[in-house]
């Protein structure tokens, strides 16, 4: 884990110098190298299931999600995912199980040619739940201190009131998908208190826009 984080470092550092060294020259690449991008996993990248994903069998990619982080990996752009995953606290899964899943999950990213840079997960059973567990900010906090990344140079995007809750209590920006639950909480209604939220049909379109710019 160490030497990943160091080579993580290391990446976010090239994405420094490249900026420092393209003045008026590559705009697109100079505003999205300071970028960093946090992402919930069920919902977003994989196919939300109501009694979770228990095997890597289980894990079912959301059509253009790998794809899409590759373009994020190709872009420079470091990607985090953060996802609570209640089901070690209810023991209904091991560790060592969600780390089969994770397995999985980075394969098929790497087929696309993406990288997830880290992976971070919160075991919490809900009724014992600490500020590490969305809608707490500490997962998120713990993954821009470790690529020293500012709030406000982040991108969380989620599909839940928990996730965009999370953003919101750090100062991340924040964009809701409409894969998972995001139809339903968009129907719902995002409260005023955590906009503004973009909202994309999905983390392939999320992408799109990211790298076109959008804030
Ligand atoms: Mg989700």
């Amino acid at each position: 884990m160490r030497a990943a984080r160091r080579a993580d470092r290391g990446c976010l550092d090239r994405a420094l110098d490249r900026r420092r060294g393209t003045r008026g020259r590559t705009r697109v690449e100079t505003l999205v190298s300071r970028r960093f991008v946090l992402l919930d996993r069920d919902g977003t990248l994989n196919e939300d299931r109501p009694d979770s994903v228990k095997t890597p069998d289980e894990l079912v990619m959301i059509p253009g999600a790998a794809e899409a982080v590759a373009r994020l990996t190709g872009a420079g752009v470091p990607v985090a995912v953060v996802t609570n995953q209640a089901n070690i606290g209810r023991g209904v899964i091991d560790e060592a199980m969600l780390s089969r899943i994770h397995d999985k999950l980075r394969r098929e990213i790497a087929r696309s040619g993406g990288r997830l840079d880290a992976i971070l997960f919160c075991p919490d059973h809900p009724e014992r739940a600490t500020e590490r567990r969305k809608p707490g900010s500490g997962m998120l906090r713990e993954a821009l201190e470790s690529f020293g990344v500012e709030p406000g140079d982040a991108l969380l995007i989620g599909d839940s009131l928990k996730d965009l809750e999370a953003g919101a209590r750090l100062g991340c920006r924040r964009a809701l998908v409409r894969t998972g639950k995001g139809r339903a909480t968009e129907r719902e209604g995002v409260p005023p208190s955590l906009a503004p939220v973009a909202v994309y049909d999905d983390l392939a379109a999320a992408v799109e826009a990211i790298l076109e710019g959008a804030p």
